[in-house]
């Protein structure tokens, strides 16, 4: 058994879970700790080992190749590596997807969150000098808070009212997390956070799904009008919010984490047009298509069931509490986020395959 810290990262090899793993190697406290990071992972299309090439030599760093929905593989991992601390990330996170398909969302994000908290139940009981230090960090998402009005933001006090198989089978989640620290006094976190954007990403998501569509000269679908608000946080914010919380939040504690970034789709669309007419101004795969602009690509098609018309965060108690801020501007980071994209082309290659873009969850 060690007695340096022990990060168990579920999800860790998908878009926001690969950007946690850098950020917690590269946490100074965590560093001058000797902490370890384990991801735990199924790699479901939306994982890849392909998002941690950069760390997989770093001693501190393993993977470990499982499901959370799977008692016995979890209570393995458990057993082989004591997390200190559980931060999960591990769930089907694509709302078309979730409509098409619920039964997986129940499974991994239900399912799977309960097996973890057992995991975690058992573990605490029998180790005694875990007492102080375990916390078990759930990450959550503002979507657990249903459809906002044009005014108002979404405050940790807001009711839960989600609207999708995804956003209600983490709000499912989310109470099971917070009853396992009323009912059993398991140290446990949460954070529900507005839309990610960044690298890794998988590509079927807006901001990758319209860049690389755009690139090469397919058509830009925007659900409905376009006009839905989305409130956007860079990823790596979110994960130095995650890690600021896991260090500094009292347990049972929930804080929501957003980025001040109120956008719509069609906003964001035009926005990374413009970006791209400067980037990759001459484009074979426009002329080809007889366009001159990438807004030319644009394409309003049939809206999303019960598309959510606007999300916001309140993310005061995080800065008040925890002195967390965003430090990206949305227009630079998204610039930032552009240019990786057209930067790492293989890498979505290897990631996607020929349906990953395709449209789904029509019901
Ligand atoms: P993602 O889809 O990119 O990655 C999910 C990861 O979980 C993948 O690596 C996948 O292989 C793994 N996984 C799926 N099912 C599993 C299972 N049964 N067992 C083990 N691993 C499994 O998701 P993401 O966008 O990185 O989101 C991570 C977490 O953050 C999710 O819980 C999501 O609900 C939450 N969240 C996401 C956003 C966002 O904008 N992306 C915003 C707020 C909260």
């Amino acid at each position: 058994m060690t007695t340096s810290p022990t990060v168990l990262i579920t999800g860790g090899a998908g878009f926001i879970g690969s950007n946690l793993v850098r950020r917690a190697l590269a946490d100074e406290r965590l560093r001058s700790q000797g902490a370890r990071v384990v991801v735990y992972d199924k790699l479901t299309y939306a994982g890849s080992l392909e998002n941690l090439r950069d760390v997989e030599g770093d001693e501190r760093f393993t993977f470990v190749r499982g499901d959370i929905a799977e008692r016995d593989e979890v209570r393995e991992a458990f057993r082989r590596h004591r997390p200190t601390a559980v931060l999960n990330l591990a769930a089907e996170s694509h709302v078309d997807r979730s409509i098409d398909g619920p039964g997986e969302f129940v499974r991994t994000n239900i399912v799977g969150t309960f097996e973890l908290l057992e995991a975690a139940r058992a573990l605490f009981a029998e180790s005694p000098g875990l007492r102080e230090s375990f916390r078990f960090l759930h990450v959550s998402t503002d979507e657990v808070f249903g459809s906002l009005g044009p005014t108002g933001a979404f405050e940790e006090s807001t009711p839960y009212d989600p609207s999708s198989p995804y956003s209600a089978s983490k709000a499912s989640a989310d109470h099971l997390v917070r009853a396992y620290g009323r009912t059993y006094g398991l140290p446990v976190l949460v954070t529900n956070c507005s839309n990610n954007y960044g690298p890794f990403q998988f590509p079927e998501k807006l901001i990758p799904l319209m860049v690389l569509n755009a690139v090469e000269g397919r058509d830009l679908p925007i659900y409905g009008d376009g006009s839905n608000v989305r409130d956007w946080l860079h990823v790596d914010d979110h994960c130095r919010g995650i890690l600021r919380v896991l260090e500094s939040a009292e347990p049972g504690s929930s804080y929501n984490i957003g980025g001040n970034s109120e956008c719509t789709n069609l906003e964001i669309v035009d926005t990374l047009c413009a970006i791209l007419e400067e980037e990759m101004p001459d484009n074979p795969a426009l002329a080809a298509r007889g366009l001159q602009h990438y807004t030319d690509l644009k394409k309003f098609v049939t809206d999303r069931p019960g598309h959510d018309q606007r999300y916001a965060i309140d993310a005061s108690r995080i800065d008040r509490d925890l002195d967390w801020q965003p430090s990206y501007a949305f227009e630079d980071g998204l610039r930032d986020t552009v240019r990786w994209y057209l930067q790492h082309r293989d890498w979505c290659e290897t990631v996607q395959d020929e349906s990953s873009r395709d449209r789904l969850g029509t019901a």
